[in-house]
């Protein structure tokens, strides 16, 4: 069965591992990030899957932004066109920040990005989500982290990235609700501690590995999963 997928912030990183993927399965794909023009490796791809993946701007902290990718993925689905898949990706880590000199603009930077743009993303696009039947549950992945858990905190850190993680937890957890009767499952993944920008050449986690692991668990996800937190092997985390 052929899908299509929607990925935010797919110029880099995870979410340009997910356009490998979800390619390389046979899906289409609609790849959104801040500047298509920029974004070599998906012009690439574009060139090795003709037909079937589509580059549309979207910077998803802004409401004009995503206005306009609603008005222009229609033109992209076609007239019966439904998204199977919508990975929530784009987000940001403003690192540095030390208590006592916490910045407002940095605070709503990190809230917009990684916890509003998100939610009203999904608000704006559900129209465009194909509904569940029963044998296929659509699916919307929001890219959280363990850094959100209110659970496991042990230290100051990344407060601001660990706040919008935990908002946009709560978000998913709304989001559940709110689609449910439509069969579509809401999940909070924690992709892990991954050799991306973001995670750093340290990180443990191969960005290949870790994507196929939650494209698995997408597949193999059930109406009576929406809602929840798993890390990238299927583990349940705390809130
Ligand atoms: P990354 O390498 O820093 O890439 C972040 C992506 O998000 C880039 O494509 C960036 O686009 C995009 N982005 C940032 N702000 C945006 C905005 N306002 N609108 C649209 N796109 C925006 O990060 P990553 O490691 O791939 O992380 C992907 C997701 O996994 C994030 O949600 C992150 O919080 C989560 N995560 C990552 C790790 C890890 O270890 N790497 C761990 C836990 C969770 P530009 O190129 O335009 O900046």
């Amino acid at each position: 069965m052929v899908r299509t997928a929607l990925v935010t912030g797919a110029n880099r990183g995870l979410g340009l591992e997910f356009v490998r993927q979800l390619l390389a399965r046979g899906d289409h794909v609609v790849a959104t990030c801040r500047h298509p023009g920029k974004a070599t490796a998906l012009t690439a791809l574009g060139a090795a899957h003709p037909g079937r993946l589509h580059v549309l701007p979207l910077d998803v902290a802004r409401e004009t932004s995503r206005a306009e990718l609603a008005r222009e993925l229609p033109l992209v689905l076609g007239e019966n066109g439904r998204l199977d898949l919508l990975v929530n990706n784009a987000g940001v880590l403003h690192s540095g920040e030390r208590f006592g000199h916490l910045q407002q603009a940095l605070l709503e930077d990190s809230l917009s990005t990684n916890a509003v743009g998100p939610l009203l993303l999904v608000q704006v696009l559900a129209p465009l989500l194909r509904d569940g039947d029963g044998q296929h549950s659509p699916v919307i992945a929001n890219l959280s982290s363990q850094l959100g858990s209110i659970a496991s905190v042990t230290r100051f850190g990344t407060p601001g990235y660990a706040i919008s993680k935990a908002a946009q937890n709560m978000a998913t957890a709304q989001l559940a609700q709110a689609l449910a009767p439509r069969g579509i499952v809401v999940l909070a993944l924690h992709p892990g501690w991954v050799q991306t920008d973001m995670g750093g050449p340290q990180a443990p986690d191969p960005v290949d590995t870790v994507v196929a692991g939650m494209l698995r668990l997408f597949d193999a996800t059930t109406p009576a999963q929406t809602g929840r937190f798993f890390d990238w092997q299927g583990r349940t985390l705390p809130w």
